[in-house]
């Protein structure tokens, strides 16, 4: 049996929730090893992987107060000054902007949120993460067994290297289909939307001017984001079939079938990136918390991409797990123990719970196309245009601007 070497805190998963939960830890003084089951290249510099991140003003604040934001280069990042959602043709779009009370908006154009790419982000992360001496980084690895008991949670892993590590309390950020999650026997809800999301980038003639588009179609969900140098992120939601084709369909005929689907809202456009396909299953796990052990990231919320908020409420748990662990840890307390960890997952599960579902049942009103759910779709954008107090509730939804954990 291997010895196991002492950390205050093991991180199983070393995506972009898992090495933000270990910068904020560290923030703390506390120490961490996350085990990542990547190379080490490909965890250091990650591909473009197609998600264009809309990171609301608590996301933003974060990723500053960890150091990652700083890494992130000016030019990767896009301002997203509108948000117009349309269903059918074009007809009675619903407008989010900043509400100008912002504090940020004494400028004029403040912006709601702000456009990274997802391998940006996780570059940052990571560039940070390997600078922090209280912060150890194993990539290629895989986990065995997590073994909890009163005093500590010892992980064995193998794979490029093998050992095992001794933690007061294990993370598993390990993505939506969390083998952590499994080996704890937490189960989850898991929802099939029976639709894939491909995502890529256009180049367009057409200026966006950062405004976000996003509309329903029959048969088909639409968003263009607005990304620096003259493109967009094209997020299109179909069934498998549909999707499979396009992801094989050549350069030429792709732009074409495209610009027919967008309507030529930003004039000729051209692929300008890979293509990637998401398969859509929204997971929400029973519990965020066991013996020793905190759900983190997607492998405690996974969240329908349609209203941006996964990753968000990624960085919203890793504020709340922190300030507690540090609460704890300050206090002369165990950082493990069960008050702990019960305290983060109450607050993690108000703060995720309503979004979760009320994003479910735009997800699946959006994406049915019988006659009741597009004559229900029609009148719900119609009900929120008119219905100020439920608009400057989205609107504040969208941007996060509570600082704290809530
Ligand atoms: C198309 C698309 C668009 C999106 N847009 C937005 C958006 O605009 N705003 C937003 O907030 N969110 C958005 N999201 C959601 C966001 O991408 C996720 O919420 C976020 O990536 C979750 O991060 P994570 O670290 O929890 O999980 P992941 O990114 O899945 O990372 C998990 C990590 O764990 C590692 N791992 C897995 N198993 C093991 C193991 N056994 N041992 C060790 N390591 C392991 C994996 O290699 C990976 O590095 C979008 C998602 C998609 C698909």
């Amino acid at each position: 049996m291997a010895h196991a070497t002492d950390y205050d805190v093991a991180i199983i998963g070393g995506g972009p929730v898992g090495l933000a939960a270990a910068l904020a830890l560290d923030n703390a003084g506390l120490t961490c090893a996350v085990l990542e089951r990547a190379p080490r290249s490909a965890w250091e510099e990650p591909g473009f992987d197609g998600r264009e991140i809309a990171l609301t003003y608590h996301a933003r604040d974060l990723l500053e107060r960890v150091g990652a934001w700083r890494h992130i280069p000016h030019v990767a990042i896009s301002p997203l000054r509108e948000a117009r959602v349309e269903t059918g043709r074009g007809n009675h779009p619903l407008i989010f902007d900043a509400p100008a009370d912002h504090t940020e908006s004494s400028a004029p154009n403040a912006p709601l949120g702000w456009l990274v790419s997802n391998n940006q982000i996780r570059r940052a992360l990571f560039a940070e993460a390997a600078s922090r001496s209280g912060v150890t980084l194993l990539s290629g690895v895989d986990v065995d067994s997590i073994r909890q008991d009163a005093a500590s949670a010892v992980t064995h892993y193998s794979g490029g290297q093998c050992g095992a590590l001794r933690a007061l309390l294990t993370i598993g950020a390990d993505g939506r289909f969390s083998p952590t999650r499994r080996r704890a026997g937490i189960g989850a809800v898991i929802h099939d939307f029976k639709r894939v999301m491909m995502v890529c980038r256009m180049a367009h003639d057409e200026p966006h001017h950062h405004v976000a588009l996003q509309w329903f179609d029959e048969g088909q969900t639409v968003a263009l984001l607005p990304v620096n140098g003259g493109a967009s992120s094209l997020v299109l939601t179909l069934p498998p079939e549909d999707i499979r084709r396009l992801m094989n369909a050549e350069q030429a005929a792709f732009n074409d079938e495209i610009m027919r689907r967008v309507g030529r809202r930003l004039g000729a456009m051209r692929l300008i990136s890979s293509r990637h396909a998401y398969p859509l299953k929204a997971v929400y796990a029973h519990r965020f918390a066991a013996r020793r052990l905190a759900l983190l990231g997607d492998a405690a919320v996974g969240m329908h991409p349609i209203t941006a908020h996964g990753f968000n409420l990624g960085l919203r748990g890793v504020d709340t797990l922190a300030t507690e662990v540090a609460t704890a840890f300050s206090a002369g307390r165990d950082i493990g123990e069960h008050a702990v960890l019960r305290r983060f997952e109450a607050k993690h599960r108000a703060a995720t719970m309503p979004l979760f579902a009320a994003t479910n049942s735009i997800a699946t009103l959006y994406t049915r196309d019988a006659a009741p759910f597009r004559a229900l779709r029609g009148l719900g954008l119609r009900i929120a245009d008119a219905v100020p107090p439920f608009k400057s509730a989205v609107t504040a939804t969208l941007m996060d601007r509570r600082h704290s954990p809530a």
